[in-house]
């Protein structure tokens, strides 16, 4: 079971990951206080789609004023994206995220799937973040880590430095680096993920980590011992959403 962006974020806030704060909205008149709500002069409204490449297909836009956070859900709310990772008809947009922006300073990859031949989950990570991680594979395969983790054995944080070189983290953000691959191999475990990808992973201006995309998928033969799943399907978000 796919998640959306919000809901994905929503559970990295619940396992300490770095998220923007941000407002999911049904309808256009909740933008203003939205906007009000999460403070700051400048936004990013993003529609919510189970798909990737909203941002070239004007899915995702920064705006200064809460009138152009209006504009935009008018024009999305009730219609179809499509992006490269839809079909020709798109995709439903039934809400919008709205987050504070973030001053980016580069755009990273990290994402986690279970390999079931070495039994681990293995983190992909690349220093070429927010572009389409097939292109890098294909073109620049070179700045791709693939790095198996058995979850809680002694060689964490050993792994996950493997991945920061990599990511060519800096010492401090390596040190913020590794509680996060711990916080996102527990999640992965404990809510039955079957993949995890953030991209982009940002470092901000500030110098330090952010995530600033979700996709999260749930295995769907685990749904059983996720009490909380349910909630999750669009079927189950507040009627305006539908
Ligand atoms: P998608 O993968 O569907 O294109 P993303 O969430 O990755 O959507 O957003 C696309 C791009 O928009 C990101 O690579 C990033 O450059 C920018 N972006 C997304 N969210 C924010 C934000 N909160 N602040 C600043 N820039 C953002
Ligand atoms: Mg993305």
């Amino acid at each position: 079971m796919n998640l959306h962006e919000y809901q994905g974020k929503a559970l990295f806030a619940e396992y300490n990951l770095p998220v923007s704060k941000g407002k999911i909205i049904y309808s256009a008149d909740e933008v203003t206080d939205a906007c009000n709500e999460i403070g700051g002069t400048s936004w990013v409204v993003k529609a919510q789609v189970h798909a990737g490449g909203r941002g070239k297909s004007g899915g995702v836009q920064l705006i200064n004023t809460p009138e152009d956070g209006i504009k935009f859900a008018e024009k999305w709310l009730g219609n179809n994206l499509v992006t490269y990772q839809t079909d020709a008809k798109g995709q439903p947009v039934n809400s919008i995220l709205i987050e504070e922006c973030t001053n980016i300073s580069q755009e990273l990859y990290l994402s986690a799937v279970i390999d079931r031949d070495s039994q681990k989950i293995v983190f992909i990570g690349s220093s070429e973040g927010g572009v389409n991680i097939e292109d890098v594979a294909k073109n620049m395969p070179e700045k791709i880590i693939y790095q198996g983790f058995v979850y809680k054995d002694d060689s964490l944080n050993e792994n996950a430095e493997n991945i920061a070189k990599v990511l060519k983290l800096n010492d401090q953000q390596t040190l913020q680096f590794i509680p996060m691959i711990d916080n996102l191999l527990r999640l992965f475990i404990e809510k039955d993920l079957s993949l995890l990808e953030i991209n982009p992973l940002v470092i901000t201006e500030n110098g330090d980590l952010h995530c600033l995309d979700a996709k999260i998928n749930i295995d769907s033969n685990a749904l059983y011992r996720q009490p909380e799943a349910p909630v999750l399907e669009d079927a189950f978000i507040p009627s305006a959403e539908k």
